[in-house]
């Protein structure tokens, strides 16, 4: 191999010595459950998303950037009859409105878990009761009710309040306007997950109306309830139509759109803390990402970026290859700064002793061995320099 370039080496002192200080052997490293070290550099950035705009009485907002929206005020284009045919439903000053008796809608489009966000206002001419006053419904995957109902100065049985989860839980709070005016729902979705005959995730629903948490993970234990029925275990599709209710009521929505969620741990998703399983599988992929980024970092005249990087992937996977590079490199590094007059090494100080704690950090998480004699090695002319000692 080329020799190193001890000029090169010490130009790159700030840029190394940033990157270590930085990430890879900082905070606790990925585990059984983590793929992800405290504070991993790894770890993809959030997307960007531009957030939306409120709604006024006289005004819908606008959804975030990233949201899927089903109906913007204009048609009811992404819409149909719940039997597959046009909607008679009506669209008018910015809302669609429920004509009683032409049944229910439902989204062309199907999706499952979701941030779903619904606006809806019963009608300003009040008329019925309990549950015949401004009744509606939102089925999120087309089978489990969030209900909307004009409840305001009308009281009905608490699980078929507006904002219950219908037949299973009560809303915490009556936080509606007066009728003719829009309540604002933000619904979070979560299936229930089955595998095979057996339930592995029950399904939830969070719900906020105008702002104010009134379903806080509510269970749809396994199912989701119903009209009379105690909910029953039932699998779930990957996805399905929203749905609004035809409840003989002209209740009228506007600005509906949504954002899919990601996968949850029961189903492989890519939160934080994994079945071991997962995280493996994670795990060998990030590590297989830094090593191939760790030979783009390839430059004979400063090796020391693509040692660390492949050092780095050994946190995520331990394979051989890359070990017993990183052992020769290392070793490569140690004999160059060997190489150092010594009265000429408080110019690489700074690089020594980022390259000592790197690997004082994969000793100590047994990333490398306990006897990795570069460290040792290295230690050596640490402790000749001085170094170690605390400066009065
Ligand atoms: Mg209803």
């Amino acid at each position: 191999m080329k020799a190193w370039s001890i000029m090169a080496m010490t130009c790159s002192v700030l840029a190394v010595a940033a990157a270590v200080v930085a990430g890879p052997f900082y905070g606790d490293p990925p585990d059984e459950n983590h793929p992800w070290a405290v504070h991993d550099d790894n770890r993809p950035q959030p997307p960007v998303v531009t957030p939306g705009t409120c709604s006024t009485q006289e005004q819908a907002g606008k959804p975030p950037s990233d949201a899927v929206v089903l109906f913007d005020g204009k048609d009811l284009s992404k819409w149909e009859s719940d039997k597959g045919e046009k909607t008679k439903w009506i669209v008018k000053d910015g809302a669609m409105e429920c004509v009683p008796g032409s049944g229910y809608i439902r989204t062309k489009e199907q999706f499952g878990d979701c941030q779903l966000h619904v606006e809806w206002a019963a009608p300003k001419d009040v008329k019925g009761d309990s549950q015949g006053r401004g009744n509606s419904g939102i089925f999120p995957m087309g089978v489990v009710e969030v209900q909307v109902l004009d409840n305001y100065n009308n009281p009905t049985y608490a699980d078929g309040f507006a904002a219950s989860v219908y037949g299973i839980n009560p809303p915490m709070a009556n936080a509606l306007r007066p009728p003719g005016q829009f309540n604002t729902y933000e619904i979070i979705f979560r299936r229930p997950i089955f595998k095979g005959d057996k339930c592995i995730d029950p399904g939830y629903l969070t719900v906020y109306v105008n702002g104010v948490l009134v379903q806080d993970h509510t269970s749809l234990e396994d199912g989701g309830g119903g009209h009379k029925n105690r909910s029953k275990p039932r699998p779930f599709p990957e996805a399905g139509p929203l749905k609004l209710q035809d409840h003989g009521n002209p209740v009228r929505f506007r600005n509906i759109w949504y954002r899919p969620l990601p996968p949850r741990v029961s189903q492989g998703g890519t939160d934080g803390h994994l079945t071991a399983e997962a995280a493996t599988a994670k795990k060998k992929e990030i590590a297989a990402a830094i090593r191939e980024d760790s030979v783009k970092r390839r430059d004979p005249g400063n090796p020391l970026a693509e040692m660390l990087r492949l050092m780095e992937s050994l946190q995520y996977e331990n394979q051989p290859a890359a070990a017993a590079k990183v052992k020769q490199m290392a070793d490569q590094y140690v004999e160059s700064v060997q190489k150092v007059p010594a009265n000429r090494l408080e110019s690489k100080k700074g690089e020594i002793m980022q390259v000592f704690s790197a690997f004082q950090f994969m000793t100590k998480f047994k990333f490398l061995p306990a006897d990795f004699a570069p460290q040792a090695e290295l230690q050596k002319i640490i402790k000749a320099q001085g170094w170690d000692k605390k400066k009065r």
